[in-house]
């Protein structure tokens, strides 16, 4: 069979079938599972069922995970915070109140803002129309005028 590139890393390899599109990197194949993972969660109720069942088992054997998770990874909390914003933002559509006229349906063309904002910094790229995970980005500054 000819190469192919591995769909986590990239590299080419050759696969023993025609189905096989990972390597046998550790981190490919970990990424391979995941990915097994998160479609059976999607379409098997009864996966997902007994996935939630072990996992409420577990967490009884172990009631500070979470906390202690949380309290090591400040980063990945303050992620989950900016990240919970958004999913709210898309799951709640944007009720216009009628009784305050300042609150209008549509943006006002004449009401400018001063666009002198410092955009450094963390951000993460959300695709509002397809489907596709979050990027992280960092935005620096590289003119010097
Ligand atoms: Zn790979």
């Amino acid at each position: 069979m000819e190469p192919i590139p591995c769909v986590s890393c990239g590299t080419f390899f050759i696969p023993r079938n025609c189905k096989q599109n990972y390597c046998r990197e550790p981190g490919c194949q970990r990424a391979r599972k995941a990915a097994w993972q998160r479609y059976k969660l999607k379409k098997d109720d009864d996966y997902r069922t007994q996935q939630h069942l072990s996992h409420q088992k577990w967490l009884q054997t172990n009631p500070d995970y979470y906390r202690s998770y949380r309290r090591r990874n400040p980063d990945k909390v303050q992620r989950n915070r900016t990240l919970q914003i958004i999913r709210n933002r898309r799951s709640r559509p944007r009720i216009r109140d009628a009784s305050r006229p300042d609150d209008p349906l549509i943006a006002k063309m004449d009401a400018r803002k001063c666009n002198q904002f410092n955009l450094v910094g963390q951000f993460y790229l959300v695709p509002v129309i397809a489907k596709m995970d979050v990027r992280k980005v960092n935005i620096y500054t590289i003119s010097d005028r």
